[in-house]
């Protein structure tokens, strides 16, 4: 197994994409440390799922994304149960919808924090032990929103792009020290975050949840199907395995050829 022995720390894996990533490392054989928020319930199956892929330990951190101390001292956590976050995963986030004339000022601010300023906060926390092993990863769920803008995205598009220039830093700075930084940028992958975009969208047309799930992707993925989950978690693999060890910087779409049009 690619990652026995390693411990990867998933940021907002309670839930869709970070599940996914959580779940494709644990059987990779990494022990992982889950965060998100959700009822204890949802915890605690997030937990269950992820610890029977392989066996290996699964710790839990209610870290607010939005909270810099919160995140410095998830990371501090898992070093002292651990020893280092030899993976670390950026996944968290949040989307707003809105007009930039009437997009709320605290919703900016959220989506800033979680999206892009609690990438600073843990990479800048996780590097001194990961240095100090000559061993890491970092992966930053970014989004062809790093890439390309969407009208009524503002924050979200400023958060992923910032993001992207983030990792591109970040794959500098540690360039010939074993550690890569790259950027996953997935186009639609049906999860919670985007279920909540269709509904909108079906509430206001009146169409069908199915009509408007395939009129969003159509609109925008030239393949016509949203990405997995599992697809992501299996590229987030692929960067922690030797064969990815020259690909630093790099921001990998994930979009069925949004991008490419
Ligand atoms: P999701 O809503 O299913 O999951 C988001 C996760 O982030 C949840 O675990 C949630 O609890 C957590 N979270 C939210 N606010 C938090 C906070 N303040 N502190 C800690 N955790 C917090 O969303 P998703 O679709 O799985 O998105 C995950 C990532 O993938 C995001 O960064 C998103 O921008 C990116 N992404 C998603 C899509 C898509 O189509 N779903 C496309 C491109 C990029």
């Amino acid at each position: 197994m690619l990652l026995q022995g390693k411990t990867a720390l998933v940021t907002g894996s309670t839930s869709g994409v970070g599940r996914g990533i959580a779940q494709a490392l644990a059987v990779e054989g990494a022990n992982i440390v889950l965060n998100g928020f959700g009822s204890p319930e949802e915890i605690e199956a997030a937990k269950g799922e992820v610890s029977a892929a392989s066996g290996a330990e699964v710790r839990y951190s209610p870290a607010d994304m939005t909270k810099p101390d919160e995140v410095a001292d998830m990371i501090r956590e898992a070093e002292r149960e651990f020893g280092v976050v030899d993976v670390l995963v950026n996944n968290a986030g949040i989307q707003h919808v809105s007009p930039i004339e009437d997009f709320d000022d605290a919703r900016w601010d959220a989506v800033i924090a979680i999206n892009l300023s609690s990438n600073f906060h843990s990479i800048k926390t996780a590097l001194p032990a990961m240095r100090r092993k000559g061993w890491g990863r970092i992966i930053n769920v970014a989004s062809v929103h790093g890439l390309v803008a969407s009208a009524q995205k503002a924050a979200y598009v400023a958060s992923k792009f910032g993001a992207i220039g983030l990792t591109k830093v970040v794959a500098l700075e540690t360039a010939s020290s074993g550690i890569t930084c790259n950027a996953i940028c997935p186009g639609w992958v049906l999860t919670p975050l985007v279920a909540a975009q269709i509904q909108a969208r079906a509430d206001k047309s009146g169409q069908s949840f199915e009509a408007e799930k395939k009129a969003l992707i159509s609109e925008k993925m030239p393949s016509g199907e949203p990405a997995t989950v599992e697809q992501i978690g299996a590229l987030a693999v692929f960067l922690c395995s030797p064969a990815a060890d020259q690909l630093t910087g790099a921001s990998l779409p994930v979009d069925g050829g949004w991008i490419a049009q």
